[in-house]
């Protein structure tokens, strides 16, 4: 049988569509006042509303609309000045109500897009290039959170299940994405940026693994140059980044192996094993229609004026993307070096103070990358944490461009500055001193070096020029490292060479 790699280079190709509910960071719930917060006591969070208690009636919480109004923006949604919430029905012990407040034909927001940065990855995992690519997304709605059922890990647990309502309630929005990804890296980069997103606006912490971003992956294959979509399965659970990428190969290869020993996929929804590292079906796939969606009669339309929606957007902070572009454009900085200075929006406000304060952006971003990045992850780069200010870090930067330091020099300080939190300038004084650019002390540093070593002069002098690294040498040891280099250079030059 011809390989994997040969197939989907020659015979298939994959089709990928994501659907990911993201919980809106709100401090209380999208219909009570109920608070939001993770790891509260078992059932410490509810109400009659949330609990679904007959006679209860939903309000929708303000803030929902200001975070998914945030969160459209950031995907170049359009909000509609009206939409609808519906009721889907259907029965869980985690849903007391028997359906779920979510919306339908009347969403929130529709046809957006992210053009962002994706790049397949080597065996190792490693980006092989960069290139910037367009995803539409089909819509994005508000919904509620159902409850959460426990099967595993109490005494009784053979027997018995519990479900936890803390969640129950609490606002989701749901981001569909057209079937635009064309392998697991792209989804894989597309979840990435969306998290990104949402955090740059603050409409989700982005805890996948507290469930605060949950990603189902719709996949399937098609002959290569065919317009038709294949039939497509449905994985769910995959509550990490490497889930999702893992889930959707081997989604691929199964699939790919069914049709080409003569099978037909079936069209259901599956679940990914991790410990396994494979997907098992669960259900066939349920339609819209099982679901009896209805609007809800407890809630009216949720309305936004134009006015309204223009002043939300106002509002947007700048994302993720747009914020790269500048940087690129601003700075010189390539699409991946952009793309880690723009992993957070606190890692960008660093660089960006930094390089206003240093006016010189390529050496503060090879700081950054190569020293700072070392020490602290990116993720956890900001004004308020860094171990080194802004200001510390350009004016050792400064030091550097007015000769006071050789770059290896400056390694050492920015090592001072690290443990002892002092500023360059200081920790140069206490080491005695910058570098030596004076010409006329290096000079008579040099001439004495080549007076003592009369033997390897008349070598250079007859044309052994490889010596010269030895002079260069000397006379860094007899200054202890603090010579310019480019100063030693042109004096050993200037005395060597002479007749
Ligand atoms: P539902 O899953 O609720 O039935 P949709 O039919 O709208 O909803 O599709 C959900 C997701 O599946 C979307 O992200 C869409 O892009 C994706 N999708 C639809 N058809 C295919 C297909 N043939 N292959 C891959 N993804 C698909
Ligand atoms: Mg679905
Ligand atoms: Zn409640």
């Amino acid at each position: 049988m011809t390989d994997l790699a040969t197939l989907l280079r020659e015979k298939y190709e994959p089709v990928i569509g994501l659907e990911i509910h993201a919980q809106l960071n709100t401090r209380s719930k999208i219909f009570c006042p109920c608070p939001t917060d993770f790891g509260a006591e078992p059932n410490a969070n509810t109400c009659p509303v949330c609990l679904g208690l007959p006679g209860a009636l939903p309000t929708l919480n303000q803030a929902v609309t200001e975070k998914a109004a945030f969160a459209a923006f950031a995907l170049n949604l359009r909000i509609n000045e009206v939409s609808v919430f519906s009721r889907k029905n259907y029965f869980y012990p985690d849903l007391p109500k028997g359906y779920q407040i979510s919306q339908y034909d009347q969403p929130f927001s529709v046809a957006g897009y992210v053009e962002i940065p994706t790049s397949e990855r080597d065996e190792a995992g490693r980006p092989i290039e960069w290139r910037l690519k367009r995803f539409r997304i089909q819509r994005m709605h508000i919904e509620e959170d159902a409850g959460k059922s426990l099967h595993e890990g109490m005494p009784d647990s053979a027997t018995s299940s519990y479900v936890n309502l803390n969640r129950s309630g609490v606002p989701l929005v749901e981001i569909v994405s057209e079937p635009d990804f064309r392998s697991s890296w792209e989804a894989y980069d597309y979840v990435q940026y969306l998290r990104r997103a949402l955090l740059y606006v603050d409409a989700c912490d982005g805890n996948l693994e507290e469930g605060s971003l949950r990603c189902d992956a719709n996949v399937s294959i098609r002959r290569r140059g065919s317009e038709t979509l294949g039939t497509r399965t449905e994985t769910k659970n995959l509550n990490s980044f490497r889930f999702i990428q893992r889930a959707i190969d081997y989604e691929i290869a199964r699939q790919i192996r069914v049709l080409e020993e003569g099978g037909r996929i079936v069209q259901e929804t599956r679940l990914w094993n991790e410990r396994e590292a494979r997907t098992y079906a669960m259900r066939s796939k349920e339609e819209a229609h099982d679901y009896r969606y209805f609007p809800e009669p407890d809630l009216p339309p949720l309305v936004l004026s134009a006015e309204a929606i223009a002043a939300l957007r106002a509002r947007t902070p700048e994302l993720p993307e747009p914020r790269r572009r500048r940087f690129a454009e601003t700075y010189g900085l390539s699409l991946e070096d952009s793309t880690l200075m723009t992993t957070t929006r606190e890692a960008a406000d660093f660089f960006e103070s930094c390089a206003a304060a240093a006016g010189n952006a390529r050496a503060v971003f090879n700081w950054i990358a190569n020293e700072l990045l070392a020490r602290v992850p990116v993720e956890k780069l900001s004004l308020a944490t860094s171990p080194v200010a802004p200001e510390a870090l350009a004016e050792l930067i400064a030091l550097i461009a007015d000769g006071t330091l050789s770059n290896k020099l400056a390694k050492e300080v920015f090592e001072q500055m690290l443990t002892t939190g002092k500023p360059a300038k200081a920790i140069v004084q206490a080491l005695g001193g910058g570098q030596v650019s004076d010409a006329g002390q290096i000079e008579a540093i040099a001439a004495e070096v080549i007076a003592a070593n009369p033997k390897q002069t008349a070598e250079y002098r007859a044309g052994k020029t490889p010596l010269f690294a030895f002079f260069v040498g000397q006379v860094m040891k007899a200054t202890k490292g603090k010579a310019n280099p480019q100063v030693v250079n042109e004096a050993l030059k200037r005395l060597l060479d002479a007749p």
